[in-house]
């Protein structure tokens, strides 16, 4: 059997002021010293941490769904960081990180706010193994997620929403294509939406993937820049935009 590959999948649960100084100070508090040798344990599990901090994203399946899809596939060995809104835990990761031959971070990671990982950016820059970024769907967040893509040089940027809302879209659109031949009503409207916003999402990600990519990205030397081309002319031919726009607004407000 193959090797299995050595990941650190960097995750959170909020990353907030109130996350941050209460996961810090509690582990002071209560002693909770981790081993250094071993991978600090997250202290959200802890009944006072809970109760300070209440269950947040704890429900919400979405934050979850990438952590335990990487820990079940078998080509990986992984391990999860949880701790990176501890000061001092985090610290401790120093020497660890430089030994992932993979290292994923997780929109999660991320959670209310950058500014921890963006400190630490140099701590990834310091290695030489693979960085893969989820930056996920706060689009809020973007130029920090970007700022922390550039200074750490991420190989791989991942984006779930636009594509699998589009294709969504997409399949209902088909969807009702079918129902519309049966019942003789039109399906202009979800043909229009499903266009307008799988051609939007297309220009949108591979903007943002040639931003990431930098000069290279706009030669012809990389096959990003004909996405680029391809993802813009949907934008144009089939009805513009604009022109899906207009169908839209007057399909929903029944005004001409
Ligand atoms: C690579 C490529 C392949 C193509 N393939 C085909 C094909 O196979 N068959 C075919 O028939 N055509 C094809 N076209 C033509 C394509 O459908 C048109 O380019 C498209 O309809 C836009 O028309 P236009 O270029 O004349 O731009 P214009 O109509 O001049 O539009 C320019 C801009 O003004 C906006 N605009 C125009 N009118 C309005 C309005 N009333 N309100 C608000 N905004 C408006 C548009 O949205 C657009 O942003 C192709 C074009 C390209 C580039």
């Amino acid at each position: 059997m193959k090797e299995r590959l050595k990941t650190l999948v960097i995750d959170s649960n909020g990353a907030g002021w109130k996350y941050v100084l209460v996961d810090t100070m509690l582990r002071g508090v209560l002693h909770l010293r981790a081993d250094e040798s071993i991978l600090p344990a997250p202290i959200r599990h802890h009944l006072l941490a809970r109760r300070l901090l209440g269950e947040r994203y704890e429900h919400l399946s979405y934050v979850f769904d990438w952590r335990e899809a990487l820990c079940a596939a078998p080509e990986l060995d992984v391990e999860v960081c949880t701790n990176i809104n501890n000061f001092v835990e985090y610290r401790r990761w120093r020497e660890a990180i430089a030994s992932y031959p993979l290292i994923i971070v997780l929109h999660s990671a991320a959670g209310d706010s950058l500014s921890l990982l963006l400190r630490t950016s140099h701590w990834f820059q310091r290695r030489r193994g693979k960085l893969v970024v989820f930056i996920g769907n706060e689009y809020d967040l973007m130029v920090e997620k970007f700022d922390f893509l550039r200074a750490t040089g991420a190989d791989f940027a991942c984006s779930q929403l636009p594509i699998e809302a589009a294709r969504w879209l997409t399949y209902r659109a088909a969807w009702s294509k079918r129902e519309a031949a049966k019942s003789g009503r039109r399906n202009t409207l979800e043909a229009s939406v499903a266009k307008l916003y799988a051609s939007e999402s297309a220009m949108f990600i591979t903007h943002q993937a040639l931003q990431i990519h930098g000069g290279m990205g706009y030669s012809k030397e990389m096959p990003l820049e004909r996405y680029f081309r391809d993802a813009k002319i949907t934008e144009i031919y089939e009805g513009t935009s604009e022109i899906q726009r207009m169908v839209i607004a007057r399909l929903e407000t029944g005004l001409r």
